[in-house]
């Protein structure tokens, strides 16, 4: 047969391809090494390596980039960091049912020493129309988060060139990546945020009796209303239902974590996302049972009745949907399960 040089040819293309030539090489450079008599007792000299030329980085590696479509529109998820919040599940409530969710994170392998909470911002491009949903947090001392202006960088978007920008609601992780230094950091850009936000903050004294949150609220609520006085000449207000750029952007009252808290419809042609926002604090707890809720919510029952309502729409329709807090990318689906639900993240893609 004269089958067995091709084959022989095939598979050492093959082991190359997959890098299985090194040993044949090795033996020969040894077979091949200019003779030497080593001293008496000195050991026998061995062949030195000699590396080939690095590699050139790729240009197209964006780690914390990614990037899809809502139909024609292009749309990017930056990591702007990650946090832990490493006291166990403390900040989770009510606290009676802590142990039903360490059983539930033991049950299906997370961990239980923290809760890890992402940091996603969505930006859209369609044209020359250029939304940033939500800041991040914006410059900060911390290395691990306040990532959004390098992952502008590196979709080669310039802060002059964002012309919205939208706000889910008023905390820190949220506005931040809105103001640097005293100044907007996207000067050209509107900034739209629902009238009930807006008016919560600018409120004689804004109400936080029923929240657990236990940081410094005197200190939050100065801070907020700064953001706010620094983007007031670029404020646009909304009510729920809003469409301020056609059916690309639909405005959707989902208060309870904030009294103006929004979620967003984005859409384009049949395709469509749902922002879920500050909804889902975390990939399993929330969806296993909604009514487990994190402290940060302002008013508690409030912030679980619009998760049930979102999680029980969005699962019957397996709407696509998109998590601020979300393990990045943030993309997936609510599913039905058991008595509650479960995060389904999208599979990554490259495009290919
Ligand atoms: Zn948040």
């Amino acid at each position: 047969m004269s089958t067995s040089p091709n084959r022989r040819t095939f598979c050492g293309a093959a082991a190359a391809a997959l890098g299985l030539v090194a040993l044949p090489r090795r033996v020969a450079a040894a077979t091949d090494a200019p003779a030497s008599t080593p001293a008496a007792g000195a050991s026998p000299a061995r062949p030195v390596a000699t590396p080939g030329p690095t590699p050139p980085p790729k240009s197209h590696t964006k780690p914390f980039v990614y990037p899809f479509l809502i139909g024609s529109v292009e749309a990017w998820s930056i990591s702007d960091g990650h946090m832990l919040f490493n006291d166990r599940l403390d900040k989770m409530r009510p606290p009676e049912q802590r142990e039903a969710m360490q059983a539930d994170l033991v049950a299906r392998g997370e961990r239980v020493d923290g809760i890890p909470l992402y940091v996603n911002v969505l930006v859209l491009r369609r044209g020359r129309e250029v939304i940033l949903c939500d800041g991040g947090f914006g410059v900060r001392t911390n290395p691990n988060i306040g990532w959004v202006a390098d992952g502008l960088r590196e979709i080669g978007i310039r802060r002059e060139e964002v012309t919205q920008t939208i706000l889910s609601h008023g905390h820190a992780d949220h506005i931040g990546g809105f103001v640097h230094a005293g100044k907007p950091m996207f000067p050209n850009a509107a900034l739209r945020v629902m009238k009930a936000e807006v008016d919560f903050w600018r409120g004689p004294s804004p109400d936080f009796s029923r929240s657990f949150r236990r940081d410094n609220i005197p200190a939050m609520i100065r801070d907020v209303r700064a953001a706010l006085e620094v983007l007031q000449p670029n404020l646009q207000l909304h009510r729920d239902g809003d469409q301020p750029l056609g059916d690309l952007v639909t405005f959707q009252a989902a208060p309870g974590h904030t009294d103006g808290h929004c979620t967003l419809l984005l859409r384009d042609g049949r395709d469509s996302l749902v922002h879920l926002m500050d909804v889902a604090h975390h990939h399993q707890l929330m969806f296993t049972d909604p009514s487990w809720y994190i402290e940060f919510d302002h008013v508690p029952e409030q912030a679980v009745a619009t998760r049930r309502r979102l999680f029980a729409e969005l699962s019957e329709r397996r709407t696509r949907t998109y998590g601020f807090h979300l393990p990045w990318p943030g993309l997936g689906r609510i599913l039905p399960q058991g008595a509650g639900y479960r995060w389904e993240a999208e599979r990554w893609s490259w495009g290919s």
